[in-house]
């Protein structure tokens, strides 16, 4: 079975910012599901200005895995929708969310904590070290990706420790940043993607969608057991106390 992603995109940059829209005419959710698609995934998109921002009920209940990018207008993002979202992903929908994602609603949800970081916007160069070579985000990487000019983002990164952590980044204005992180939340699996910034053509680079096409295999749900929780006055076994 094909896996069923939806890719969500605020999608404000692309209709104010013609350097964006050069550089994604199809918008960033329409260059990412185009490469997806090439993937043999079922793939969607919706955006913010949608109704319930694209994300119905419907919709959530036929996405395996949500994939994030938003920056300039996360306020605008109803509690509502990140309830739904946030409830999906602890019943096991995967959940990659991407650079500017970092500050969205539903990754401050999932994660407790403020998600704040230090950035720089001077296109330097940034290299992103794969520090754990056997993960499956990181199959048919090198030992890292180089990005010739983007944004910086430093640490602190104020996020809780991840379970895993995949890529460590090195900017060439000195600072280092905790790239890709993966981590659980009840039965669903979540990866933060730095890269990504709208003027830079980071998603049209190979490694980079090679490292999401990863990322959404390993954030599939899996057909594990669903846990039951609550008083359980009958034992499995006999007691005899
Ligand atoms: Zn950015």
């Amino acid at each position: 079975m094909a896996i069923r992603v939806t890719v969500w995109n605020e999608g404000r940059h692309e209709q104010i910012n013609e350097e964006v829209r050069r550089v994604y005419p199809e918008g960033i959710h329409g260059a990412i599901a185009n490469h997806l698609l090439t993937q043999g995934m079922k793939v969607r998109t919706a955006t913010l200005d949608e109704p319930e921002h694209g994300l119905t009920d419907e919709v959530l209940a036929d996405t395996d895995v949500l994939i994030w990018w938003a920056h300039i207008a996360h306020h605008e993002v109803s509690d509502e929708v990140v309830d739904k979202v946030y409830q999906r992903v602890l019943d096991g929908m995967g959940l990659i969310v991407l650079h500017s994602g970092h500050f969205s609603k539903i990754f401050r949800k999932l994660m407790g904590t403020t998600c704040d970081l230090k950035w720089r916007e001077i296109g330097e160069k940034e290299r992103l070290w794969v520090v754990e070579p056997g993960h499956p985000i990181a199959e048919g990487i090198g030992e890292y990706i180089e990005l010739p000019n983007t944004e910086m983002y430093g640490e602190r990164f104020d996020i809780p420790a991840p379970d895993t952590l995949v890529f460590i980044s090195w900017f060439a204005g000195g600072e280092v940043f905790r790239s890709g992180c993966c981590y659980h939340r009840g039965r669903g699996k979540i990866f933060y993607f730095r890269p990504g910034h709208e003027t830079f053509p980071i998603f049209h680079n190979k490694d980079i969608q090679r490292v999401l096409t990863n990322a959404v295999r390993w954030a599939a749900p899996v057909d594990g057991p669903v846990p039951r929780f609550g008083h359980h006055p009958e034992p499995l076994e006999k007691f005899e106390g």
